[in-house]
């Protein structure tokens, strides 16, 4: 199986970038931004108790991303693989999603690190947020918000990854179908 996790900073273009590579290589994306938002669409439990903590750009709680995770695995069984987007975001995360592929006699392949400095983040984010609708797009407090958890919890998991060596980082700015390019060639070489 090819299990590819699409890391980096909100606004850093995981999902466009995500989109591009499960058409190129048959992948299933597992978005749990788009997970979540399904959850608050659909007005479940999960997604009532999610929305106030995701429009202040905190990170909802380990356990519920984790199980959602769980169940789309166990739905998508013989599968080419996987493209994990906007997680793991915490090291429990990443350490449960190991304990999760091991159970399925497979792991990850890679992380793919997208590079964008915070200044073209914000802009980003802000330019998003006129047409996303979304809460947590729209203010600039919740975007630095957002950036901070991802500096304080997140982007620890590089080491995580790099100490099995399996950590490459793109630059993020550029050219869509350039910076496609530049993951695919780091995919073809695995
Ligand atoms: P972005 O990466 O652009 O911030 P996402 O759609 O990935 O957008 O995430 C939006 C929000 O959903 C996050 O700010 C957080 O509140 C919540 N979220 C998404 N994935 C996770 C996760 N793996 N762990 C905790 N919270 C998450």
């Amino acid at each position: 199986m090819l299990n590819i996790v699409l890391f980096g900073p909100p606004g850093a273009g995981k999902g466009t970038q995500a989109h591009l590579l499960i058409k190129k290589y048959n992948l299933i994306h597992l978005s749990t931004g788009d997970l979540l938002r399904g959850e608050i669409a659909e007005e479940t439990p999960l997604g009532m108790k999610a929305k106030s903590i995701m429009d202040r750009g905190d990170l909802v709680s380990d356990n519920i991303v984790i199980g959602m995770i769980a169940t789309k695995l166990d739905n998508n069984p013989n599968v080419n693989g996987f493209i994990f987007d906007g997680f793991p975001r915490t090291v429990a995360q990443a350490t449960a999603l190991d304990n999760l592929l091991k159970e399925k006699e497979t792991s990850i392949s890679a992380m793919l690190s997208l590079k964008v400095n915070d200044n073209e983040l914000i802009k980003r984010l802000i330019e998003r947020g006129k047409k996303s609708g979304r809460e947590d797009d729209k203010n600039k407090n919740i975007i630095s918000n957002r950036i901070n958890e991802y500096n304080d919890k997140t982007a620890p998991l590089k080491e995580f990854y790099s100490a099995q060596n399996k950590l490459s980082e793109i630059e993020g700015i550029g050219q869509v179908k350039d910076i496609a390019l530049k993951l695919n060639a780091v995919i073809d070489r695995l």
